[in-house]
C-alpha cells in the first residue's frame, strides 16, 4: 500500500522573534510543492505567529496537549485549543516527556485519545534506550509502549507512530536504515487493526540531511520526525526533498 510520506519538524523548546522568517527561508529553499506532506511543531508560543508566513503546504501540530477539556489547569493546553490554532497533529509520549515528565503509557493513551476527540491527529513516539538495546529488550520496549499508548479503537488514518530510539534523539547517532526498518516493520506487525498497510510510521533520531535519503528508502519507514536539523530551513528543505 502506498503512504504518503511525512516530514515533522519539532522545534522543541526553541524559537525566538528570528523563528519567523523560518517559512519563507522554507519556501526559497523548497519552490514548489514537495511530494510529501510537512508538519511544523513550534513551541505553543510560536504556532500562531509562524502560521502566519509558512508555505501554504506546512501543516501545523502541537508538541503536547492535556488529556483533559479547558478548564482548571494551570500551564496546560487542551487538544481542542491546538485544533482551533489551525493544528492537524500533535507529538504525544515524546521521550523528553516521557523522561522529564514523568509520562508514561497510560498519560500517553489518555492524551492520545483526547486528542482524535478534537480532530487532530496523535504522533505517539516510542523508543527504547540504549541500556535496553544493548540488552536485546529493544522489540519487547517497543511493543509494550505501542500496546499501552494506542487509544481505544485507533485507526491508521488518523493516527501516526514515530519510532525514536532515545540513544539517537539529539546525539548524532542514527540508527542504521537496516536497523529502523526491522523495528518499523514490527510496529506494522503488530499493529492491532486491519488497515496496518495504511499506518505511517515515522523514524526520529538526528536525522539530518545526509542520512535522511537511505532511511526514507526503507519500505517501512513513512517519513521522519526531526528535532534539531528542523530549526535550520535549509536542513529540512533537503529532508524533504529526500523523500520520495
Ligand atoms: C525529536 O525531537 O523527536 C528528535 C528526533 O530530535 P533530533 O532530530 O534532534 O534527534
Amino acid at each position: 500500500m502506498s503512504r504518503t510520506p511525512l516530514i515533522a519538524g519539532n522545534w522543541k523548546m526553541n524559537g525566538g522573534p528570528d523563528a519567523l522568517c523560518w517559512g519563507e527561508k522554507l519556501g526559497e529553499a523548497v519552490p514548489d510543492t514537495p511530494r510529501c506532506e510537512v508538519l511544523l511543531c513550534p513551541p505553543a508560543t510560536l504556532i500562531h505567529p509562524v502560521s502566519t508566513r509558512l508555505p501554504g503546504w506546512v501543516s501545523l501540530g502541537g508538541q503536547d496537549c492535556s488529556a483533559y477539556e479547558p478548564g482548571a489547569h494551570t500551564g496546560d493546553i487542551a487538544a481542542s485549543m491546538l485544533k482551533a490554532l489551525g493544528c492537524t497533529h500533535v507529538i504525544l509520549g515524546h521521550s523528553e516527556r516521557r523522561s522529564g515528565h514523568q509520562e508514561n503509557n497510560e498519560t500517553v493513551k489518555a492524551k492520545a485519545e483526547a486528542a482524535i476527540a478534537a480532530g487532530l491527529a496523535p504522533i505517539i513516539c516510542v523508543g527504547e534506550t540504549l541500556a535496553e538495546r544493548e540488552t536485546g529488550q529493544a522489540e519487547q520496549v517497543v511493543m509494550g509502549q505501542l500496546a499501552a499508548s494506542l487509544p481505544e479503537g485507533a485507526d491508521a488514518e488518523h493516527l501516526v507512530i514515530a519510532y525514536e530510539p532515545v540513544w539517537a534523539i539529539g546525539t548524532g547517532k542514527t540508527a542504521t536504515p537496516d536497523d529502523a526498518q526491522a523495528m518499523h516493520a514490527q510496529i506494522r506487525k503488530a499493529w492491532p487493526g486491519e488497515d496496518g498497510g495504511g499506518l505511517r510510521i515515522l523514524y526520529g533520531g538526528s536525522v539530518k540531511p545526509d542520512t535522511a535519503a537511505e532511511l526514507l528508502a526503507q519500505s517501512d519507514i513513512d517519513g521522519a520526525l526531526v528535532g534539531g536539523a528542523s530549526l535550520d530551513a535549509d536542513d529540512f528543505a533537503a529532508i524533504i526533498g529526500a523523500a520520495r
